[in-house]
């Protein structure tokens, strides 16, 4: 399975998923559209590649990558893995900005929306949010959610995470280079790690089984997401 079918399968099942549920997000809603969006390199690989980034939109974007912006203090997978040794989780030190996000349009629109990374997916809920209120997440998806944050990771775990604004030129500049930039820019993009382990409540335990045993078995070019993940994992509690 190429990494791109992989992505699209997990984005595929992940919008049907939600499809399913009682959510308030319509379209032209764009509260959570800011610059606080974070994405794996293989996410804007994907985007790229899509074409979709006219010079207009890279303009705009490394406009804003230029202002003070959201910089995540480790990726999930590294803050799963700490908590899996009992270790302390490095607070985020930056602050988030809430400027809106370059990539909508004149009428509130996302101009990349079949590409868009998971982290805008998974911004649903279930009830309308106002102007600088905070999204109302199920329970339940704040679960599934993490653990596809950390799906992604492991299947670009050779690559790197970080602001949305700070992972496009890492990926403009194609895998090669992209290595050295991230180094450059250590304190900015973060490295990707493999899966350790899901963190799923206890009360979730059953229904997540049920979720992944279901994602599991979505495929693309003749493999199963299921042959991507690791073979043992464990759930914390
Ligand atoms: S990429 Fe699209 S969906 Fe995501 S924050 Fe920007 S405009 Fe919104």
């Amino acid at each position: 399975m190429s990494r791109f079918s992989a992505l699209k399968a997990i984005y595929d099942f992940y919008d049907e998923f939600t499809n399913g549920l009682s959510i308030a997000c319509q379209k032209g809603c764009h509260v959570c559209c800011t610059t606080n969006v974070t994405a794996t390199s293989l996410e804007t690989d994907y985007l790229i590649q899509s074409g979709k980034m006219d010079k207009h939109l890279l303009k705009k974007m490394e406009e804003e990558r230029q202002k003070d912006h959201f910089i995540p203090s480790t990726t999930i997978n590294t803050t799963a893995a700490l908590c899996l040794a009992q270790k302390a989780i490095p607070e985020e030190t930056s602050s988030q900005t809430f400027e809106p996000c370059p990539l909508l349009d004149e009428n509130g629109l996302c101009s990349v929306y079949e590409y868009r990374p998971f982290s805008c997916r998974a911004m649903c809920s279930d009830t309308v949010c106002t102007e600088g209120g905070q999204a109302n997440m199920p329970p339940f998806l704040v679960t599934v959610n993490l653990a596809l944050y950390q799906i992604l990771e492991h299947i670009d775990r050779e690559g790197w995470y970080g602001n949305l604004l700070d992972m496009i030129p890492l990926s403009l500049a194609g895998r090669e280079r992209a290595g050295n930039l991230a180094v450059d820019q250590e304190g900015t993009i973060k490295t990707n790690r493999q899966l350790p382990c899901f963190i799923v409540p206890p009360d979730d335990k059953i229904r997540f089984k049920s979720f992944m045993r279901r994602l599991g078995s979505q495929s693309a070019d003749e493999i199963t997401l299921a042959e991507l993940l690791p073979e043992e994992y464990s759930i914390l509690s």
